[in-house]
């Protein structure tokens, strides 16, 4: 009997090696992206890109989810109207509280949600005794600025949607889920209350409007920004922050950079970006030193090439538009 047994148990052991030895072998052909298959559900789709880190689609501007022991960290919170569909998703990825946001400029697609998803949290050094305790929502200064309003006048926001934690420095940086984030001052590319935030550990970068690959970027001159403060912040993203996959370009190990709209994107594609707006800037110049006016300069179309891929006609943000931001620029630079 016992002979039996132990006949049974090493026919056992073998056949569990073997099964193991086969899930090995599967798990190893599955690329990545399958392991982590993406949450989609209802109007938003979720996407995970490192074990820690999701981006959430479809709620106005994408938002970053990082997650970990301490809870949840976003990277903007999408629109006022989204707000409730983008909590649920945040819910999806992660039973944990969020405890921070950190918005990316003033525009209503990126800071719209912060009301309803900083009061579903807890804020990072939460004080017992506070009445209504919520989570932290960090951004530069000028987004407090700018969705408050000067005494006297009605705010664009409700108080509830404010920032309540501000700065001005370069940098802010924090160490929440294992990761050291830091937040970074771009202010005057997109607008005046522009941030990056990088998380140095899973090596991401959320980089709001700078980037935006639905139409040539939002350069938003009445409120601070500038084709030049555009072009500083790409250039100082691939200088500084984006690590591309070199010398061995079929690894997969690179820096994911999170566009405020559009798909995850790599130095490449943030070189690509910054060589066309660093030609159309040129055209421009060159055409506005020749004492072409602005509508001379939107009439000789110095987007070309471009427009196709880049350009509208219709919406918030058209190719003309976008050529006076570029013109304007130029022009008071004196270059
Ligand atoms: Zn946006």
């Amino acid at each position: 009997m016992d002979g039996l047994r132990r006949l049974l148990r090493i026919v056992r052991n073998r056949f569990l090696y073997a099964v193991a030895l086969v899930l090995a072998a599967m798990a190893a052909q599955i690329p990545a992206a399958q392991q982590h298959p993406s949450v989609v559900r209802g109007p938003l789709e979720a996407i995970q890109i490192r074990p820690n880190v999701h981006v959430i689609f479809g709620a106005g501007g994408n938002v970053t989810v990082h997650t970990g022991e301490d809870g949840v960290i976003l990277v903007d919170a999408g629109s006022t109207e989204m707000a409730p569909q983008l909590l649920d998703m945040v819910k999806a990825v992660s039973n944990k509280p969020i405890r921070l946001i950190v918005n990316t400029s003033a525009d209503a697609d990126h800071v719209g949600g912060n009301g309803v998803l900083a009061a579903a949290g807890t804020g990072l050094s939460p004080d017992p005794f506070a009445a209504g305790n919520q989570a932290t929502v960090l951004a530069h200064e000028n987004v407090l600025l700018r969705m408050s309003a000067p005494t006297g006048s009605e705010s664009p926001f409700p108080a509830r949607t404010w920032p309540n934690d501000t700065f001005t420095s370069r940098f802010r940086s924090l160490y929440v889920n294992d990761e050291p984030v830091q937040i970074i001052r771009q202010t005057g590319a997109h607008s005046n209350s522009d941030s990056m935030v990088l998380f140095r550990k899973s090596d991401v970068i959320s980089v709001g409007d700078i980037l935006d690959w639905r139409h040539f970027p939002v350069i938003d001159a009445k409120g601070g920004g500038s084709i030049q403060g555009e072009l500083d912040a790409l250039n100082r993203l691939l200088i500084e922050f984006v690590v591309p996959n070199i010398p061995q370009v079929l690894k997969p190990g690179r820096t994911f950079v999170v566009p405020g709209h559009g798909y995850v994107s790599d130095y490449g594609e943030v070189v690509e970006y910054r060589d066309m707006l660093t030609v159309i800037r040129d055209i421009v110049r060159d055409m506005a030193k020749k004492g072409m006016t602005l509508q001379q300069v939107i009439t000789a179309n110095p987007t070309k090439g471009y427009r196709g891929r880049f350009g509208a006609d219709r919406g918030p943000w058209t190719t003309d538009m976008f050529v006076e931001a570029v013109y304007t620029g130029v022009k008071g630079s004196g270059s």
